[in-house]
């Protein structure tokens, strides 16, 4: 008699085949710790073996085994035009045949900070820099030396990249392992950091009022999303303005997953444009680089002349501005179009709403939060809108690792943890959600046969 069907729905446990990640994962486990270079990458929130992807064409991925997956990470947010892009590959191919690294100023990385400035007015000057990290501690660095202060305000949640001074209460893989700090961090790099609480304008009033002379900086992700997707108050982002203004300290809006993500003009322009404010430093990545190792920190020329070599505030990088980065991410943004954010408007707001329906109809209690065409579902919890880290930590991570499962299983690759935003790209049109909305109920029903 043959074995009964199986029901994979309800058996979070069961894993597909993946044989040949399942071997790369322990060859990797013996020679890279955890077997990953980025910690969430290991889906140990989610259980499992993490999937080694061989290539990438527009909305799908494709694994070491040859299985396919519509994407929902896009590269944790850079692949917004989806993998591949015909014009973004002809822009490396003819950058690489021209040299890699030539250690000097290029044309390109003009073209660059020129497309940069030109989308975001307020930013007169930007340097580039390879990686989201290195512009937020760049940043911070820059308005320490503009003010000659030592304090810095971050956000419980918001994560700004592995800096030591802003590693204490971050989002992403740091609120996956709930670590909030790190060993390896000395308590005198974190000394001068500020932690409150995200959306609380009261909090951020109570330690200027105690602290103010001493406060070189506030920064804040323009809208947080590495707690989940967790958008500004109204007016949050423009009170931060008025009272770091007010104490003569600086704002820094840290843009590196919203910037040419939301807008052209990244959160900025769903916000400051509109409301009249600016922040005095931007920090970029993720998209610019198309998928490249790039990233910059820009904004007034006043602020930004205090950097080396005109003024003495020093920054460097063998690679910073390397032409393959430079062409990758100048090809991305060229091809972020009006029309493309209309479309990624568009089909977010399908995929959510598809989201949403399917976990209705199972009976799972969720929020889905969005901030532009970014959004994320937290499972469980207790009700009442998520405004901050300690709501998004309510969520029950064992829901989410079952629809994830459950997802995958059925060609749908997903963030390995609920602390992720989910991203669609310009090649995620409506066969593509068709697979997804196929998928969903599957990955619902898991969702609900899990006690949150
Ligand atoms: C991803 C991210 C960073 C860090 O960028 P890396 O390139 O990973 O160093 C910083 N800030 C925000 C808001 C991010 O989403």
């Amino acid at each position: 008699m043959p074995p009964p069907p199986r029901d994979a729905d309800v058996d979070a446990d069961v894993e597909a085949d993946a044989p040949a990640s399942d071997a790369l994962f322990a060859r990797a486990l013996r020679v890279v710790p955890g077997g990953v270079n980025s910690p969430v990458r290991a889906f140990r929130a989610v259980g499992g073996t993490p999937r080694f992807m061989a290539s990438g064409t527009g909305a799908y991925l494709e694994d070491a085994d040859g299985q396919r997956y519509v994407d929902l990470v896009c590269g944790w947010g850079p692949m917004i035009l989806g993998h591949a892009h015909p014009a973004v590959v002809a822009a490396v191919t003819h950058a690489v045949a021209r040299g890699t690294s030539f250690g000097t100023p290029t044309e390109g990385e003009v073209e660059l900070a020129e497309e940069i400035v030109r989308r975001v007015p307020p930013v007169d000057q930007v340097r580039l820099v390879n990686s989201g990290t290195e512009a937020t501690m760049s940043a911070i660095r820059l308005a320490r030396g503009f003010t000659g202060r030592a304090k810095v305000i971050k956000f419980a949640g918001c994560y700004h990249g592995h800096v030591d001074a802003l590693l204490a209460s971050a989002g992403s893989g740091v609120a996956t392992f709930g670590h909030p700090d790190t060993p390896g961090v000395t308590g005198a790099a974190t000394a001068d950091t500020i932690v409150l609480p995200y959306n609380d304008l009261g909090a951020v009033q109570q330690a200027f009022d105690a602290h103010g002379p001493d406060i070189a900086c506030v920064i804040t992700e323009a809208a947080a999303a590495n707690m989940g997707v967790v958008p500004p108050l109204p007016g949050f982002n423009a009170g931060l303005r008025q009272i770091t203004e007010r104490y003569g300290a600086l704002l820094v809006l840290d843009e590196v997953m919203t910037g040419f993500r939301v807008t052209a003009a990244g959160w900025w322009g769903l916000e400051g444009a509109i409301e009249g404010w600016a922040p005095d430093l931007f920090t970029f990545g993720k998209v610019m680089g198309g998928g490249l190792p790039a990233a910059a920190f820009g904004g007034r020329a006043e602020v930004m002349s205090r950097l080396s070599p005109v003024g003495s505030v020093y920054q460097a990088g063998t690679l910073s501005g390397n032409p393959i980065s430079v062409a990758a991410g100048l090809s991305t943004l060229r091809h972020c179009t009006a029309d493309l954010y209309s479309h990624l408007d568009a089909t977010s707001a399908a995929l959510a709403e598809l989201v949403a329906d399917a976990l209705t109809a199972a009976g799972v209690p969720f929020r889905l939060n969005t901030a532009g065409s970014l959004f994320s579902v937290f499972f469980g919890g207790g009700g009442g809108p998520v405004l901050d880290f300690a709501a998004a930590a309510r969520q029950s991570t064992a829901r989410y690792a079952a629809f994830f499962h459950a997802m995958l299983r059925r060609g749908v690759y997903l963030p390995p943890s609920g602390y992720e935003a989910w991203f669609v790209s310009g090649a995620h049109d409506e066969s593509v959600l068709d697979r997804v909305a196929d998928a969903l109920p599957h990955g619902a029903r898991a969702a609900a046969g899990v006690a949150a």
